[in-house]
């Protein structure tokens, strides 16, 4: 089955991404794109925004005018107009995978209210690779926790304004869960001066930021005598894309729910 995508935000970093990746995708059909109102866009195509030709998509600027040409929205936008568009979504049963981060905890309980009536993807890392590492993480930590002191580095452009990343954190997370450590008591997010011996119960975490790195990640189980390293570098945004059109697809075959990406990818 072909899911028509609509993708929203579709001038910004991630939705030109997004039509790329909806656009090359089997299984995919980009039928909607939509900008913000007032955009000197409308009207424009949405693959030659995107710059993968022509595709015959007219660029629109309020998602009510389109609601029966889509089956599933990806949103990566802003908290405001991801809650919007799901108010929107929910009334008129469409799927949504949502990328959009930095929702207050208000907001996040208003969007997670839509479960009951839509299927919602929602993922801080939609990628296919971070999502495997996530499993791994788990592997990892139970074989090698108790003789091994655990550090996450990661590395980003100089336009990130969070630190550490959210997937950083996240893997911080399935770390503590498998061990049974409470993240918000383990990490340590930086280290200056007389720091003391380290405790081996911690979780510490190193930051890079500069140039035009999309993403990366490494986390380092250090033991006597050995290390094991797991690593994710993503080289391009299209990784998120692609996970997220994957994701698309895939929700149109679930029942109306919550799902991340370990979801999608089976590895729960
Ligand atoms: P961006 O600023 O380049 O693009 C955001 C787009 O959303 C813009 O085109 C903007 O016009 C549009 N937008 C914002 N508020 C709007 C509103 N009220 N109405 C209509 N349009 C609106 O940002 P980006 O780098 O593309 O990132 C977007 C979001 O996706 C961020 O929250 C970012 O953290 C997240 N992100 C998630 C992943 C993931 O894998 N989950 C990956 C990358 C980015």
């Amino acid at each position: 089955m072909t899911v028509r995508i609509a993708v929203t935000g579709a001038a910004g970093r991630m939705g030109k991404i997004l039509i790329e990746a909806a656009v090359a995708a089997t299984g995919a059909e980009l039928t909607v794109a939509i900008v913000r109102p007032g955009s000197s866009l409308a009207g424009a195509d949405a693959g030659e925004l995107a710059g993968v030709g022509k595709q015959g998509v007219a660029i629109v600027t309020d998602l009510a005018d389109v609601i029966d040409r889509f089956d599933a929205l990806i949103d990566f936008t802003s908290p405001s107009a991801t809650l919007a568009n799901a108010e929107l979504c929910a009334k008129h049963g469409k799927a949504m995978v949502i990328g959009t981060t930095g929702f207050t905890d208000a907001e996040k309980a208003r969007l997670l209210g839509y479960q009951s009536q839509i299927q919602l993807c929602l993922a801080a890392n939609f990628s296919t690779g971070v999502n495997l590492c996530f499993k791994l993480l788990e592997t990892a930590a139970r074989v090698m926790a108790e003789e091994s002191d655990i550090e996450i580095y990661e590395a980003h452009h100089r336009h990130k304004v969070d630190a550490p990343s959210g997937t950083a954190l996240r893997m911080g997370e399935v770390i503590a869960d498998t061990t049974g450590r409470d993240l918000n008591k383990v990490a340590v997010y930086g280290r200056e001066g007389q720091t003391g011996a380290r405790d081996h119960d911690t979780i510490g975490f190193a930051t890079v930021r500069g140039g035009d790195v999309v993403g990366e990640h490494t986390v380092m189980f250090l033991a006597d005598g050995e290390r094991v390293e797991i690593t994710h570098k993503a080289s391009s945004r299209l990784a998120f894309g692609n996970g997220a059109v994957r994701a698309a697809g895939w929700l149109l075959s679930q029942k109306p729910g919550l799902y991340d990406m370990q979801d999608v990818l089976s590895l729960r």
